[in-house]
Order: C-alpha cells, then sequence, then structure tokens
C-alpha cells in the first residue's frame, strides 16, 4: 500500500481529495469535525495488517473505527491514518454449536438480526446502530447482561492485529493475557478483526418495551423501582431513561417530548414468565404509556435507534451507583430535567445477575459489584450551540458524585476525562496489570488515540521500585 496507489491495492485508501472522503471521515457525533491524512477503508485482515504495517512505517498516528460511536470520537483522528472497519460487519452463525463469528467493524442491529434468524442471541448494547468492537472491548452492558454476563463475558475468542501487524488469536488458551486485557480494555492491544460469541436462545418473542410516567413521577418511581429491581430475577434486563417521550411509533403524539421517566425492559425468557415479573411495574401510580409487551426481540433491540441520529452533536458524563438511596434519587429527580434540549437524557443501567458472579479480576472489566451504571447525554442539534447542554451533564455528573460507587464504566468516558480518569475507571490494580500487557503487545503506544493505557515504561519501573523500597 502507498500513498499512490492504484485503484487495485489493497485497502482502499481515501486521501482528502477522494470524493467519498468528506462522509467517511464523518462519525456518529457530529460534535467531532477531524481531518485524518487517510482513511484505509478494510474488508479484511490482511487489508488491516497491511494498514498497521503502513501506518507504522510512516509513523502515522492511528485512529482505529469499529461503530464509530465512541462518543469522545476516538474512531477520528486529525492528521493520521483512520483503520476503518465499517465495511467488515459479517456474522456467520453455528446454530449447532451456538456461537458466532463476528467481524470487527459490525453493529449490534447486525448481530441481533443474524443471530435471531436461529432464535439465538448475546449480550449486545441497547441501540442497533453501536458498534461491536468498541462496546465489547470496553465490556460490554445490556438488557441481556444480568441473565447470561457482559459481552466480554461472551467472548470465546478473538482474532487481533497487533502493534507489528502480526495476526494473533486470542483466547483461553492462546495468548491468554491479551484476551484477559481484550475483555474490558478497549483498542489499547491491536486492531480486533472478528470476535467469537457464545450465543444463547432467546425469543423470538420476548416480553419487551417501555413503561412512561409523568416526570413528576420520578421520586415516587425511581423509589419503587429500587425494590422492583432488587428482586428481579436475572432473567430481567431493565433500563430507567429520565428525559422526555421521544416521538417514536406507537407513541400518541400528545405525548412527545413530555417530560418523562421510563422503565425499559426486556425478558430474557419465556413471554409468560416475563409477564408475571413485570406485572408490579405496570400496575404502579399511573403510567402516561405502557408499552411492555410481547415483541420481537430484533425489533425491541432497534427501538431506540431514532431517538440517538447520526450527525446530532453529543457529550455525555458517566458514573456508577452502589444503589439508589433516597439522597441519590433526590439528585436524579432535581436534575435530569433541566437539560434545555428535549432530546437530551439519563440512561442508567440495572446491574448485577450474572455480571456480579464473574470473579473481578477475570477479565479487565471494573465495577462487577456496583448496582447501576449511569450516563448523562447532552444532545443538541448541528446549529445550536451545546454549552448549556454540556454544562448541564457536568453539573449534574458532580451533585451525583457524592453517591457515586466510586470509578466509570471506560465505555462512558468523555474527550475531558484525562488519564486520571482511565485510572480511575480501571482501578489501580487492574491498569496496572492492564499496563503489563500493553507493554508486551504494544510497547511503543501506536495504539494511543483511545482511552489509552500507557505502556509499562522504564520511569514507572522505577517508581514502582521506589515504591517498594519505601514499603520496605
Ligand atoms: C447511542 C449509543 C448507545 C450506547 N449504548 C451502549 C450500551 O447499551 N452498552 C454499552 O456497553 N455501551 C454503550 N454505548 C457506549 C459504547 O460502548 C461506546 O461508545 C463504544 O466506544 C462504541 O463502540 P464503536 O465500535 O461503535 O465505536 P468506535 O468509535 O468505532 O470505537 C471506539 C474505540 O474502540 C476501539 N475499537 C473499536 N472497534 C475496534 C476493533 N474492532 N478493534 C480494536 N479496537 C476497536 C478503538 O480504540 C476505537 O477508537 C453506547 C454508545 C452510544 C453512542
Amino acid at each position: 500500500m502507498s500513498a499512490t496507489q492504484t485503484p487495485q491495492t489493497r485497502p482502499e485508501l481515501l486521501l482528502p481529495t477522494s470524493p467519498d472522503y468528506d462522509t467517511a471521515r464523518r462519525i456518529w457525533n457530529g460534535a467531532i469535525d477531524r481531518r485524518p491524512a487517510c482513511i484505509a477503508r478494510c474488508l479484511g485482515v490482511a487489508d488491516v495488517v497491511a494498514a498497521v504495517r503502513f501506518a507504522r512505517e510512516h509513523d502515522l498516528e492511528i485512529a482505529v473505527r469499529g461503530g464509530g460511536h465512541n462518543v469522545a470520537g476516538t474512531a477520528a483522528c486529525d492528521d493520521g491514518i483512520v483503520i476503518d472497519l465499517s465495511g467488515m460487519r459479517a456474522v456467520w452463525v453455528d446454530p449447532a454449536g451456538r456461537t458466532a463469528w463476528v467481524q470487527g467493524g459490525a453493529l449490534w442491529g447486525d448481530v441481533d438480526h443474524e443471530t435471531q434468524a436461529h432464535g439465538l442471541a448475546t449480550t449486545g448494547g441497547i441501540v442497533g446502530h453501536t458498534g461491536v468492537g468498541g462496546l465489547t472491548l470496553g465490556g460490554g452492558i445490556g438488557f441481556l447482561m444480568r441473565k447470561h454476563g457482559l459481552a466480554v463475558d461472551n467472548l470465546l475468542a478473538a482474532e487481533v492485529v497487533t502493534a507489528d501487524g502480526s495476526i494473533v488469536r486470542a483466547s483461553a488458551d492462546e495468548h491468554p493475557d491479551l484476551f484477559w486485557a481484550l475483555r474490558g480494555g478497549g483498542g489499547n492491544f491491536g486492531v480486533v478483526t472478528a470476535f467469537w460469541f457464545a450465543l444463547h436462545p432467546l425469543g423470538p418473542t420476548v416480553m419487551a418495551g417501555p413503561v412512561f410516567w409523568a416526570a413528576d413521577d420520578t421520586a415516587d418511581v425511581l423509589r419503587f423501582y429500587r425494590a422492583f429491581a432488587a428482586e428481579a430475577p436475572d432473567e430481567l434486563g431493565s433500563v430507567v431513561r429520565l428525559g422526555t417521550v421521544p416521538p417514536l411509533p406507537g407513541i400518541p403524539e400528545d405525548l412527545h417530548w413530555r417530560p418523562a421517566v421510563a422503565v425499559i425492559c426486556c425478558y430474557a425468557g419465556a413471554v409468560e414468565a416475563g409477564e408475571r415479573a413485570v406485572r408490579a411495574l405496570r400496575r404502579f401510580g399511573t403510567p402516561l404509556v405502557d408499552l411492555l409487551a410481547p415483541s420481537s426481540y430484533d425489533a425491541f433491540q432497534g427501538g431506540m435507534d431514532d431517538t440517538v441520529l447520526h450527525g446530532w452533536r453529543y457529550y455525555w458524563k458517566g458514573t456508577t451507583l452502589p444503589g439508589l438511596s433516597d439522597d441519590a434519587i433526590s439528585v436524579i429527580a432535581d436534575h435530569a430535567y433541566a437539560a434545555g434540549s428535549p432530546r437530551s437524557y439519563v440512561a442508567m443501567f440495572h446491574m448485577g445477575g450474572a455480571v456480579a458472579r464473574v470473579a473481578p479480576d477475570a477479565t479487565a472489566f471494573a465495577g462487577r459489584d456496583v448496582a447501576h451504571n449511569i450516563v448523562i447525554d447532552a444532545v443538541w442539534l448541528p446549529g445550536e450551540r451545546g454549552a448549556a447542554e454540556t454544562a448541564w451533564a457536568q453539573r449534574f455528573a458532580h451533585a451525583l458524585q457524592p453517591h457515586s460507587a466510586g470509578g466509570v464504566y471506560v465505555n462512558f468516558l468523555d474527550s475531558d476525562d484525562d488519564s486520571s480518569r482511565v485510572r480511575e475507571a480501571y482501578g489501580d490494580e487492574t491498569y496496572r496489570r492492564l499496563a503489563a500487557v500493553k507493554a508486551k503487545y504494544d510497547p511503543d503506544n501506536a495504539f494511543h488515540h483511545n482511552k489509552n493505557i500507557q505502556p509499562v515504561t522504564l520511569r514507572v519501573d522505577a517508581e514502582l521500585f521506589v515504591d517498594r523500597r519505601e514499603l520496605a
């Protein structure tokens, strides 16, 4: 591959003069506007090897693009090369073995669609156009996690192109240190060209959907939800969404954009058992609208896609909660509806179940013991000013901080979350272990355009040495 490529060379290389360049450089978050020197559109592992080697030879900054949904915009860089996996979206299901190979640029909608054709599913994100790559490598939380674990708990193996352009397979038996780090450590260790996931029987019809209540009922709904979630079976995944009623099909028009709290559920089991599990929730108070019903899992998973469109502007703040104390509920009710835009919202994921039963050091994902993962999403439209929305998210996160369980989900970090916040996301012990794996597979930190793990360096080693001497 060279900058003077012919059309036959692989991967296709887009330069700023290429007709598709402007479309290809855009990512989901329209607030990010970066101009790479080139974009390598990869179609397979050989293309990725060529792109990594080319970048290393020419000392180019590397950004890796999976689904392009990282809110901090790590999938795009200025001046360097974007290794673009968006042409690598194939999913191969082995129905008998209940596994699927998924290419590194696939979206969760691709996975749900293909696996559901066989009545199977695995834990993925709650929006269909989010990428498998970034979401999985950060851990992967979603509706099925309490029953089946995180996305990384279902990862059986990965094919990885490392910083020197080698192709390696990571699993429990092959490069187990790399396999451990990939399961939570983000895109720090190489380009994953394929993920191999375990699948589980599901649906195709499941009891799923949202119930909305008026914003004024928020504190009451959350106090009810505290007990409801605490007693929920593992099959019941739920996310609380605070904001406005989105203008989606099936929702009466007079409710559109009305401030509201919703509990969105998905029961990973028989519909009848699901109906029983959500009965008390649906009877609570006076819902504005109740859309919890037997639904196609595939359609349910795509149900929120139009509430977070490509090209809108986004900023977010993440935190965790050990539980829903009365004080935390007051903070949430006070801040959730103070955003300026009706598109801004908060999503609160109920953790626990199978997630919490995996040993904390089995994978690099931190935060298995938290009760809720919260992300406060500031959203504004092109042409609008984002300062007020951004300030709302920051104020809200600051107010929640005293109630936090500590730490943050690494996939909910934004661009102003610096290296200390990355360390906080993992905790010292996991971070040090990740740094050692990083030193082995990417000692030059070629993959640093991400939530970066610094490879262990001589300087850090010396600090550790001093620490040990002080301890002695
Ligand atoms: C609308 C929306 C909904 C979301 N919902 C959820 C959710 O339900 N659960 C959840 O856990 N998270 C969720 N997230 C957060 C999500 O996990 C992160 O934004 C994640 O970074 C998205 O991955 P991506 O591949 O789309 O992003 P990208 O921006 O393409 O990738 C982010 C980074 O991941 C790395 N990366 C991506 N693919 C690869 C690969 N194949 N190999 C190596 N490195 C790679 C790169 O470092 C890249 O810069 C959501 C985000 C959005 C925007």
